[in-house]
């Protein structure tokens, strides 16, 4: 049979240091990996295990967890221990919380040095216990915490501003000869994030975690992170990813595999091929769509499938799928690797569809 051909990408990623987030890998010689955050206390153990373990389910790489307390500080080792994903400790200003996540195992910690170097030089201290757990540092400047020295300079959160607060927070860490670390540069406004980015990216080739912070509720979140994320990653610029939407975080971690699939930077599973219908359409295209899509949800072997509403672009679009239906005349024609199979009643469209999909799946060994 051969070794079946990859499929085809936009750009060759940046090259990046490379780094362990636990087992997960991150850098140019890595997957782009998608993140999220708990929403839970972090001090409720159990609330935020299964927080978790629903993103995990969901397809979540690593998750943030904050720290802001000692509560949480307590919770890391029970967390770190028994979550099944990474877990990277989310910290402002505490260094003792800093500690306190690397010693409980954290597979990351989330810290801009900038803050702890206001308050009592720890730096040097973090870099060495870091350092003696192979820990990694995520700096993660945001256009509302700038430091204000760079406020001066740029009078607001430029694309330059962020970028220079980045470069400054990691040279904090590189002077004590430090480097496992990975950046971000977020703003609410995807052009300014987007040229941040662009910049910090020619600047530096350590690993980048793309944000676009408080991008709104879902609808619009969604598509200002898409929007950046692909501008970016068509550039090869980007290692890890969080969609930060003001929803559940399962949505973000839809979202954001939905983005890398899209441009083949992680195998495609299910897709849907739905015509937008028109006045053409002899079928309730959006009800069949949504039926398909809630009937086949969760199917983990690749598979596109067409669902059409009717038979002027439907029979070729459903050809080139997996499997489709296009429709027309209270009925629908069953198409299976471009032949017909059946013509079924328009009620037996939906499992018919489902049918076929679990028998590809079987024969795919997937089930
Ligand atoms: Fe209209 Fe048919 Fe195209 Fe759907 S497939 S948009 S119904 S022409």
């Amino acid at each position: 049979l051969g070794t079946p051909t990859p499929p085809p990408l936009l750009a060759e990623r940046r090259k990046t240091r490379q780094l362990m987030v636990g087992r997960v890998g991150v850098g140019s010689d890595h997957p782009v990996s998608v993140q999220s955050m708990t929403t839970t206390l972090t001090a409720d153990v159990n609330a935020t295990l299964q927080q978790i373990a629903e993103l995990t389910a969901a397809g979540c790489d690593i998750v943030r967890v904050a720290c802001p307390s000692a509560d949480d500080a307590l919770a890391l080792p029970a967390i770190a221990a028994k979550s099944q994903i990474p877990v990277i400790a989310d910290i402002h200003f505490q260094p003792k919380y800093v500690f306190a996540a690397i010693e409980a195992g954290c597979a990351a910690v989330r810290v801009n040095p900038g803050n702890i170097k206001k308050f009592d030089d720890k730096v040097a201290e973090i870099a060495r216990a870091a350092r003696d757990h192979g820990t990694p540092i995520r700096i993660g400047v945001n256009a509302g915490s700038l430091d204000p020295r760079l406020m001066a300079k740029h009078g607001r959160a430029t694309p330059e501003a962020l970028a220079e607060s980045a470069l400054w927070e990691a040279s904090l860490f590189a002077e004590h000869d430090f480097h496992d670390l990975k950046i971000s540069v977020k703003h609410n406004d995807p052009v300014v994030m987007i040229r941040a980015y662009e910049i910090l990216a020619e600047q530096c080739d350590y690993p980048l975690h793309l944000g676009v912070t408080e991008a709104g509720p879902a609808f619009q979140g969604t598509i200002k992170s898409a929007v950046a994320f692909g501008a970016l990653l068509r550039q090869g610029i980007g290692d890890t990813i969080r969609v930060s939407l003001s929803a559940p975080p399962v949505e973000e971690v839809k979202v954001g595999t939905q983005i890398l699939q899209s441009l083949n930077l992680r195998p495609r599973k299910l897709e849907i091929v739905s015509c937008p219908s028109c006045g053409r359409a002899q079928v309730d295209v959006y009800k069949l769509a949504d039926e398909v899509t809630a009937g086949l949800e969760g199917m983990e072997v690749p598979l596109r499938v067409a669902v059409m509403g009717c038979v002027v672009n439907g029979p070729g679009e459903a050809r080139e799928a997996d499997l489709g239906v296009a429709s027309g005349n209270g009925k629908g024609q069953i198409f299976v690797k471009g032949q017909v199979i059946k013509t079924v009643p328009e009620h037996q469209i939906v499992e018919t569809l489902i049918e076929e999909a679990m028998r590809i799946a079987e024969e795919a060994g997937e089930t």
